[in-house]
Order: structure tokens, then C-alpha cells, then sequence
């Protein structure tokens, strides 16, 4: 049987299922379609899981050092199934808040895989979704008038560093693990190596990580990376940049060995596992799209700045897309497709406003222009930088590492980037992100009034350093 929608949403991941709810109430009669569980990648195999293991990472070694508070603590152990659970339970709380929110918003979630048609008997225009039902009953026929595909990214693997869910993982063999290797040889230092790194070290794992850049975190800014860096090598973690892993090498028995090129050199690496964390890469095959005229560039839905695709009735957003693949941007996404389909004139997405965060310990959050990008970019620019070791709550806290730091351009005083490495970061990056929506010059920051003892006093003090005025420096 077919059935009528003004927006059928291939995938019901953040992005997904974000749009539906605005489409609801929007008033539009809409559907998703959802091969696994709603909430996808972020909510099954990525932010939600991720961090609910890193918190359990923080207490139990926050525990390790408790006489440092003067606490007590004697046989301080780890029951990582108790972890899993925990982590578990929160993934099943928010997947059935996101299944009320879907009966709240009249939103029909059809559960299996869906694929888009060409022209056929339901519509002389391509977009009719068939899905093949989970359930194994007939194909149902959903006819739109638009569709949006968002239907994600799955984890990049290295040519002959095959995926074998033993001695090689991503992320998503990772999270499911049962219990914890000894050791852990991480390729690729970017931010879901980074929180793994950060996390299996503080679960007491022996870790090592590969890049090829010659830094970890390479987008955020320089001094960040190499604080990162600083940091995280103080704790223990080996950290090797611009290594070029050889899989042809690979060797496998007790554990597994890699070898890398590193400066001409080559060079062995063993260790129980390796996780293999070097990107993600859109979900663009079998799901119709050679019946239409869509045109995918590098791997990824090429888009028009209200996501539109070359078929201008059909959307696509976040992973999908490429660019920043981050759950926020995805629903953002989505929100702005869907208020295009309805008319809305939504405003088009301000990449430079979105705020990037790393949940390790420390922690990185960041938004607008490295101070490098700035000055790539010809800007002129001043910088304010504000240690947490002079913030009386980061002491508090026995969490004083790290900076805030404002890049602003000398002729106009605009702010145009905010960087930040600590503790708790990544929920305090938004007041940047506020100023920057605001156009806030420093002087505006530094004069809201930041309350004593807080860990945001160290944005103030950064803004007030951009001129030389800081206080406690
Ligand atoms: P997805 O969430 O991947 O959802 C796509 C959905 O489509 C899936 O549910 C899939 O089953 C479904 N689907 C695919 N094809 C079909 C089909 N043909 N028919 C039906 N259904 C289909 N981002 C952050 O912002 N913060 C974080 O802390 C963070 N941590 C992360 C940690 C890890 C380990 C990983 C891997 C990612 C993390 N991300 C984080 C990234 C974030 O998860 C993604 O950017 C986000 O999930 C993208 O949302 P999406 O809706 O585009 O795709």
C-alpha cells in the first residue's frame, strides 16, 4: 500500500529525527524512515555512549587520587561491566524519550531501509521511497513531496588494517566491548581518537597514539594542539605524529603489531588492540541514488545552502553532507532544510558559528578562526590568553591545566575565534559562542560579569588580557 507524506526523512539519526519534529510543527504530515534505532550514530555509537564512558573514565580516576581531596579511598576498582550497564541504561532512556517525542509529534516512523525510486507510477518525478521492512513484510511505498536524506556515515577504514573486531576495531566495536585491553595502539589523533586515548588511559590502559599530521587535534588551534599534546604525554599516553601506518606489515599473534613510517623510518607497534579512528565516511550507496540526478562529490551529497540537492524537491543533511560532522550541525541542518521546504525563509547556516568540542580530560572546545586561519586569512590580530592555574575554581576543582584564549582583529576589535583547553570547556564555549553571534567586542565580554569563583572567570580575564588589562596575571 502507498501512502502520502509533504516529507519523507530517510534515517532517523540527530539529524533525522530533528527535522521531523520541526516538520511537525511546522504542520506538515511527515515520516521517518529508520533501518536500526532512532537516534542513530550520536545516540547509539557516538556522543551519548562515548561520554557516559568517559565520565565513568573521570571518576574512577578522579577516585585514584582522591587523598589528593582528602579522601580516603582504599582498593580503588574497576567493574566494567557495571560501566557498560551504566552506559546502557542512559542510551535506552534517551532512544525511548526520542520514540515519545516521535508519538507526541504524529511523526510516522516506518522501521526499515528505504531507498529512493525514479519516476515511476506513484510520481512522474524521483523521490517515491520503497523500504524494505525490518519486519520482513512487503516493501511499503511512501510517496512525498519532498524527501530529506540523512542517512549518516559509517567509520573510514585503512586499506589493508581491516576491521576484524578483535584485534582491530572503530569506535563502534569499541563501545561494545566487554572488558578493557591492557594496551591500545590508537590510529589517528583526531577528536574521537583524542576522547578514546584520554578515556582508556584513564581506565588504566597503556596507550599509544598514530598520526600522520605533525600534531593531534590538527584544526584546532596550534597552541591548543600542543597543550593537548603536553598534557596528555605528562599523563603517560605515547603520542607519535607523522607516522604513516604501513598495514601491508600488520602481524598478528598475542597481540597485534603495526608498523609505521615515521620519518623515513620504520618503526613497530604492539599492543592488544588497535582502534582505528581516522574519520568517517558518508552513507551514499544503495539508497537510490543513480534514479536521480544527485551529484555526490569526494563521497559525500553535494548541497545548496538551504540543502538542497541537484533534484531540488529532494534535501540532505548532516554526515551525508560532508563538512562538519557533528550532531549539532545535523539537526541544525535539518531544522533549516525543513523550514526551507515549508517556506519559512530560514536564514542559511553560519558554519563559523558552530562550536567544536572534545569531551577528554582536559577537555577542548572551540568556535571561529584558529589564530593561524586568522591571520591565513589576512587579518591583522590580537590574542588574550588566560592560564585556569590563576582561576581560583580550577584549583578547587584539582583541574587547573589549560587556557582560554580570544583571537581578535586589531583594526575592528570583531572577535573571531575562541579557544579553550580545561576542565568543563566544552559547557562553557557557548558564552563565546553567544558573543560571536552577538558580535560582542572583548571589552563586551569581559564587562558581563563574571561570577566568583567560576571557571568562566577565565573568559572575562582572557578578554581583559586582549588588551593587556587582565587582572589576576
Ligand atoms: P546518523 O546519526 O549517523 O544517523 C543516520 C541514521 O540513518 C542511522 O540511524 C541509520 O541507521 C539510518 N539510515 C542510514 N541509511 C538508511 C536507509 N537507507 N534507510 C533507513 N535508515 C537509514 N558529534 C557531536 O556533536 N558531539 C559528540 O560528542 C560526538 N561524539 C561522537 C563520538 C563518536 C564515537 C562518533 C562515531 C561520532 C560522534 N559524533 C559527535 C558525531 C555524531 O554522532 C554525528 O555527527 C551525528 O550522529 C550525525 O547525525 P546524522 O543524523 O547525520 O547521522
Amino acid at each position: 500500500m502507498a501512502k502520502e507524506y509533504d516529507v519523507v526523512i530517510l534515517g532517523g539519526g540527530t539529524g533525522g529525527y530533528v527535522a521531523a519534529i520541526r516538520a511537525s510543527q511546522l504542520g506538515l504530515k511527515v515520516a521517518v524512515v529508520e533501518k536500526g534505532k532512532l537516534g542513530g550514530t550520536c545516540l547509539h555509537a557516538g556522543c551519548i555512549p562515548s561520554k557516559a564512558l568517559l565520565r565513568s573514565a573521570e571518576v574512577f580516576a578522579t577516585t585514584k587520587r582522591s587523598e589528593e581531596f582528602g579522601v580516603i579511598t582504599n582498593d580503588v576498582t574497576l567493574d566494567f561491566s557495571k560501566v557498560q550497564e551504566r552506559k546502557n541504561k542512559i542510551t535506552d532512556q534517551l532512544f525511548r524519550g526520542v520514540q515519545h517525542l516521535m508519538k507526541q509529534g504524529k511523526i510516522d516512523v516506518i522501521e526499515g531501509f528505504g531507498r529512493i525510486l525514479g519516476p515511476s507510477i506513484f510520481s512522474p518525478m524521483p523521490g517515491t521511497i520503497s523500504v524494505e521492512m525490518n519486519n520482513g513484510q512487503e516493501n511499503e511505498m511512501l510517496i512525498p513531496k519532498y524527501v530529506i536524506i540523512a542517512t549518516g556515515s559509517r567509520p573510514r577504514s585503512l586499506p589493508g588494517l581491516e576491521i576484524d573486531g578483535n584485534y582491530v576495531m572503530t569506535s563502534d566495536e569499541a563501545l561494545v566491548m566487554e572488558s578493557l585491553p591492557k594496551s591500545i595502539v590508537i590510529v589517528g589523533g583526531g577528536v574521537i581518537g583524542i576522547e578514546w586515548a584520554s578515556m582508556l588511559h584513564d581506565f588504566g590502559v597503556e596507550v599509544t597514539v598514530l598520526e600522520y599530521a605533525d600534531r593531534i587535534l590538527p584544526t584546532e588551534d596550534h597552541e591548543v594542539s600542543k597543550e593537548m599534546q603536553r598534557l596528555l604525554k605528562k599523563k603517560g599516553i605515547q603520542i607519535v605524529t607523522g607516522a604513516k601506518v604501513l598495514p601491508e606489515t600488520l602481524e598478528k599473534g598475542e597481540g597485534i603489531t603495526i608498523k609505521a613510517d615515521h620519518k623515513g623510518e620504520t618503526k613497530s607497534f604492539s599492543a592488544e588492540k588497535v582502534l582505528v579512528s581516522v574519520g568517517r565516511q558518508a552513507n551514499v550507496e544503495n539508497i537510490g541514488l543513480e534514479n536521480t540526478e544527485i551529484v555526490v562529490e569526494k563521497g559525500n551529497i553535494v548541497i545548496n545552502e538551504y540543502f538542497q540537492t541537484k533534484e531540488s524537491h529532494i534535501y540532505a543533511i548532516g554526515d551525508v553532507i560532508g563538512g562538519l560532522q557533528l550532531a549539532h550541525v545535523a539537526s541544525h541542518e535539518g531544522i533549516v532544510a525543513v523550514e526551507h521546504i515549508a517556506g519559512e525563509q530560514p536564514a542559511p547556516m553560519d558554519y563559523s558559528l558552530v562550536s567544536k568540542c572534545v569531551y577528554s580530560n582536559p577537555e577542548v572546545a572551540s568556535v571561529g578562526f584558529t589564530e593561524e586561519e586568522a591571520k591565513e586569512k589576512g587579518f591583522k590580530v590580537k590574542v588574550g590568553k588566560f592560564l585556569f592555574r590563576a582561576i581560583g575554581k580550577a584549583l578547587v576543582f584539582g583541574e587547573s591545566d589549560g587556557f582560554v584564549k580570544l583571537v581578535v582583529d586589531e583594526a575592528t576589535d570583531d572577535l573571531l575565534g575562541v579557544h579553550m583547553i580545561g576542565p568543563h570547556v566544552t559547557d562553557m564555549i557557548s558564552e563565546a559562542g553567544l558573543a560571536k553571534v552577538l558580535d560582542a567586542t572583548p571589552w563586551e565580554v569581559a564587562h558581563t560579569i563574571h561570577p566568583h569563583p567560576t571557571l568562566s572567570e577565565a573568559i572575562g580575564e582572557a578578554a581583559l588580557a586582549v588588551d593587556g588589562k587582565a587582572i589576576h596575571t
